[in-house]
């Protein structure tokens, strides 16, 4: 069964963790605008808060904050075996957020990381421009742009699916 966390809804975070280097990202600007009234923490990265030890996933889980960080590097990787890749060649993923806002009973997410906050790399465009430079080296490319997330749920916060879309558009190459 799909169900929201307690506290159910983008809009009710009660703290957002910014990176510093993520404040001036546009996108941050465009997430933040959907809050009428962000709590903002400014942290130095966002593993001081994620990958703090001794957090209780089941409780953080109930009272999600978001975190809003800038991915350095290792954009895409490869699609491990035990995954389903329908038939395609070259099956890669991307993680532009980490953790759902939903809490299905059945989902690995479920104590995957040490907390249920949930984070997003607002530099999306890192990731197209390594897509398009394994793209140049591969005759096609099948890519899950939401594999440790649901980001369609996140749509109306983060509109990544959309821009994944369009970004499709003149890839002829790329299925996502
Ligand atoms: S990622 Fe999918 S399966 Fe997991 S909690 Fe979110 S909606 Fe449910």
């Amino acid at each position: 069964m799909k169900r929201l966390s307690k506290r159910s809804g983008v809009d009710s975070f009660s703290r957002i963790y910014v990176e510093n280097k993520a404040l001036e990202y546009p996108r941050t600007k465009e997430i933040l605008k959907k809050f009428k009234h962000p709590n903002i923490i400014e942290i130095d990265h966002y593993k001081n808060v994620f990958n703090r030890p001794r957090q209780n996933f089941v409780r953080q889980k109930a009272f999600q904050n978001l975190i809003l960080a800038v991915k350095d590097d290792s954009f895409l990787y490869e699609g491990p075996d035990i995954c389903e890749s329908f038939g395609n060649d070259n099956f890669y993923y991307a993680s532009a957020a980490l953790n759902c806002i939903y809490d299905c009973h059945y989902c690995y997410l479920q104590g995957m990381y040490q907390s249920a906050n949930i984070v997003i790399f607002v530099n999306l465009e890192d990731f197209f421009v390594e897509v398009d430079e394994r793209l140049n080296k591969l005759d096609s490319m099948y890519l899950s742009i939401s594999y440790d997330t649901d980001l369609l749920a996140l749509e109306g916060l983060l509109g990544y699916s959309k821009d994944w879309i369009n970004f499709t558009k003149d890839r002829e190459n790329l299925t996502i």
